[in-house]
């Protein structure tokens, strides 16, 4: 048994090391292609020496190389055979595995160099409760950018700016004190190196979680945009050649936020809250009017603060429009869900509607209170005539 074990383990550590070469062979081959279609001239590095493992992480899986004992306490399968240690952990997320809310998925064995110490880290997974059109009573559009990292509206008229200016600035204190870190090279300076980007992500996901938090209200079915393209569209206007060298040397210095972490935050606190997050389609959400449908890039007159529609007037701060366009096209999705009686959550081209079709519903989507309040008093009637 215990031999079968470690046979196990050690397949376990072939796929990690396997993976790693494999990711690495992708980036010779991109870099291959980037040179002969003269995109660069430098030469891929990676694979001059053999990888080095920075963090040491390891894979378990539960029932096989891990499991839950008697008195608080965990077993895990080392070298030397099954080690029964007690453990600790979030009491919320104990109490959701002891009920059974939760099961429990692999886990990964983590060792923290600044304390010594290793640590079990274990996944749960729960299950995305089964919704139905009438368990969701908000809904809200979610749009992510430079300025403020997150905008939230909902159909209510309700709004939250989660400003970017702060946080960001204390990002790019990291990423300035990275690169003087890397400039020194030195031994100490690695060290200092490592502390520092472990800080600087901690950071990061910290702040995605407070968002997340505050974003996420029970029942409520939440529109996140189309990551796709996101790099380029909060990409620093200047760049390149045409940019001042103190331009530049600002751009560089700027913080790359995950808004995927932050989505990813959104969901899984979505499901444990009886909501749905869903992936939107964002295509010209920030040019098109919310109100007569007019789209069009004049539609931010000097790419300043606010939105000014060319055709109707209509005036609003520019980065909520992008969130009332998406939670817009929330609602329309949760008509369609109501309709049909299925939820097509991500729009792609497998869908039975073409992207062509999906576009033009949207452009005729408009953002009246009458309108909302209207589609309101319909769903209530129905609930009555039910
Ligand atoms: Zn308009």
């Amino acid at each position: 048994m215990q031999r079968s074990d470690a046979r196990s383990s050690l397949t376990l550590r072939y796929r990690q090391v396997g993976a790693t070469y494999k990711s690495l062979r992708t980036k010779l081959k991109q870099n291959e292609e980037a040179i002969t279609s003269g995109r660069t001239k430098r030469r891929y590095k990676g694979l001059d020496k053999p990888p080095k493992y920075v963090s040491r992480t390891y894979t378990l899986n539960y029932q096989r190389d891990y499991s839950f004992v008697k008195d608080q306490k965990v077993s895990v399968i080392t070298l030397d055979g099954r080690i029964k240690v007690s453990y600790q952990g979030y009491s919320k997320h104990l109490e959701m595995i002891q009920s059974g809310v939760a099961k429990i998925g692999a886990a990964k064995l983590w060792y923290s160099k600044p304390t010594k110490t290793y640590y079990l880290l274990v996944s749960m997974e729960v299950e995305v409760p089964d919704l139905t059109p009438t368990d969701i009573n908000r809904i809200v559009g979610v749009d992510v950018g430079q300025r403020y990292i997150a905008v939230a509206a909902d159909t209510q008229n309700k709004s939250q700016f989660f400003s970017g200016k702060e946080v960001r600035h204390k990002a790019s204190g990291y990423v300035k004190a990275r690169k003087s870190l890397q400039r020194q090279g030195t031994r100490s300076a690695t060290r200092k190196l490592v502390a520092l980007s472990g800080r600087e992500r901690r950071f990061i996901a910290d702040t995605n979680h407070c968002i997340a938090k505050q974003v996420v209200t029970p029942s409520t079915l939440i529109g996140l945009e189309n990551l796709t393209h996101i790099r380029e569209r909060t990409r620093p206007k200047k760049t390149g050649k045409k940019a001042s060298k103190k331009q530049r040397r600002a751009n560089s210095n700027k913080a790359r936020w995950s808004f995927a972490e932050l989505h990813g935050f959104i969901d899984y606190k979505a499901v444990l809250s009886g909501s749905l997050a869903v992936n939107m389609d964002a295509h010209y959400t920030s040019q098109a009017c919310p109100c007569c449908g007019h789209t069009s890039q004049e539609n931010r007159p000097n790419k300043g603060l606010s939105f000014v529609c060319q055709q109707c007037g209509y005036t609003l701060h520019a980065d909520l429009v992008g969130a009332r366009n998406i939670a817009l096209r929330v609602l329309l999705s949760r008509q369609d869900w109501e309709s049909t009686g299925r939820f097509s959550a991500v729009p792609d081209a497998s869908s039975d509607e073409t992207k062509g079709e999906r576009r033009s519903r949207y452009s005729q989507l408009r953002w009246t209170i009458d309108a909302i309040s209207t589609l309101n008093a319909a769903e209530s009637f129905q609930d009555k005539a039910e």
